[in-house]
């Protein structure tokens, strides 16, 4: 045995001073006991950790800390990029958040018909809202769009073909790719044309027998520019009709209103992709919907009815948390402007630059009465996961010195703030930041670095 080992206390010593019994008012004697041999451990391996003779309840009681927290917790996203897939997608609106807490506090009507006392169907919740807002007949909700995308291809096109543009093969982020993600289905992938262009004649001279479908997926995450043509989703569908073939249109972010006046046009609108006759449309829920995880499939009664009735789609459904809010946020979108408003991705979507550079404005004089070198800058932000990958969104930042440890400091906080490096500073821009969290930031700026 080593002298360090010797010098270190016992556990039960230690269970045995006052600061230590302290702790057990609020820890259970298990817990507190796991905490001492974490910091006992870390003693031995750390020279300039807390020796006999010191108080060692600091260190037990952090070790009690972090083991309290849990592992999934709330960060701030002051990144300046709002749908971030890492940072948790789409913050829910409050009409989402008090939708949960009514519906899954307690039992609900998730599989019962309440009308005629028997058994309903999970299925029948968010149907005639998101017919509604996007003139489908019919629509299922799954776990997520790549789900959508698998549950599609393998109900229509398994062992058979699917038709794709290399256009259109795409890596979805988290290394997940298209090709994959469609192979997965069962369904066999036929790439047509080349990267920069696809004609209407790649299509059609690729068709065989066996050919199932024609798959359409968005470039949600990267333009192409330059030599470049495509097919429109109108000219597959008449393709299509031709062969008896079903065309899916994975559509990927979900956009449910038009942005055109925010600076934002070029992306889809839901019901303009319903419109344009693909059978089926695939979305994300928490993309730029602004709701739940989940895939939404939209499309006529009988092809959502064999989706329905595939194993695949018991597979992938979805919980009643995640109905809740979807219902919840899609009623929202019944009345337009309080969608935008109430619906977080919306709102920091179209909010000015001013009025970021007025939050912004705000920070950076309370920071600056602390001490802290902070000033506001101009800044560029942007929409972020599946969706107008070439918008540059106006906006402002509380940009603070000394970059790397001030970073790592508002990471490591009680709150994690997660900014972004640039040059020498870190900037904290506000467009990513619902407006509701306003406070809550400025205090853990403030704990953080004073
Ligand atoms: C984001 C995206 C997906 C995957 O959606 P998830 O809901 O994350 O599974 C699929 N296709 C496209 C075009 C996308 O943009």
């Amino acid at each position: 045995m080593s002298d360090r080992r010797r010098e270190l206390p016992s556990v039960s010593s230690l269970l045995d001073t006052t600061g230590v019994r302290s702790l057990l008012d609020q820890h259970s004697r298990e817990s507190v006991v796991d905490a001492i041999r974490v910091t006992l451990a870390a003693a031995r391996v750390d020279e300039r950790s807390t020796r006999p003779g010191d108080d060692w309840t600091d260190d037990i009681a952090s070790v009690l800390r972090t083991a309290a927290m849990p592992s999934l917790r709330k960060v701030l996203n002051a990144t300046g990029v709002i749908i971030h897939t890492n940072l948790g997608r789409a913050p829910l609106a409050d009409a989402a958040l008090a939708a949960i807490h009514d519906v899954c506090g307690g039992f609900s009507n998730l599989e019962y018909d309440i009308d005629t006392g028997k058994r309903g169907s999970r299925y029948s919740h968010c149907v005639s809202l998101l017919a509604r807002l996007t003139g489908a007949e019919d629509a299922l909700v799954v776990n997520n769009c790549a789900a959508a995308l698998v549950l599609a291809l393998n109900a229509l096109a398994r062992r058979k073909e699917v038709l794709v543009s290399r256009g259109e093969l795409v890596e979805i982020g988290g290394s997940f790719r298209i090709p994959d993600i469609m192979g997965s289905s069962g369904a066999k992938l036929v790439e047509v044309g080349t990267t920069n262009r696809t004609h209407d004649d790649d299509y059609r001279r690729a068709i065989t027998p066996k050919t199932a479908a024609i798959v359409k997926v968005h470039r949600s995450n990267f333009t192409i520019s330059g030599f470049t043509s495509d097919v429109s989703v109108e000219s597959l569908v008449f393709i299509a009709r031709e062969h008896g073939l079903a065309v899916v249109h994975d559509l990927g972010s979900g956009l449910m209103l038009d942005l055109g006046e925010y600076g934002l046009g070029g992306e889809p609108t839901a019901r303009a992709a319903v419109a344009a006759g693909a059978s089926l449309v695939l979305m994300s829920g928490d993309k730029l919907l602004g709701g739940p995880q989940c895939g939404i499939i939209l499309g006529d009664k009988s092809v959502i009815g064999k989706l329905r009735t595939n194993p695949f789609a018991r597979a992938m459904r979805v919980d009643k948390l995640t109905l809740a809010a979807l219902e919840a946020t899609l009623r929202l979108y019944t009345e337009p402007a309080r969608a935008r408003q109430e619906i977080p991705v919306l709102a920091m979507l179209t909010t000015t630059r001013e009025r970021v550079r007025e939050r912004t404005g705000r920070l950076a004089a309370d920071l600056r009465a602390r001490g802290l070198d902070a000033e506001v800058a101009d800044t560029i932000a942007s929409v972020g996961g599946g969706a107008f990958p070439a918008a540059m969104l106006e906006s402002s930042a509380v940009s603070i010195g000394a970059a790397t440890k001030t970073e790592e400091r508002l990471r490591l906080g009680n709150t994690a703030v997660i900014g972004r490096i640039a040059g020498d500073r870190v900037l904290l821009d506000l467009r990513s930041v619902p407006e509701r969290d306003d406070a809550e930031l400025a205090r853990a700026v403030m704990e953080s670095l004073t």
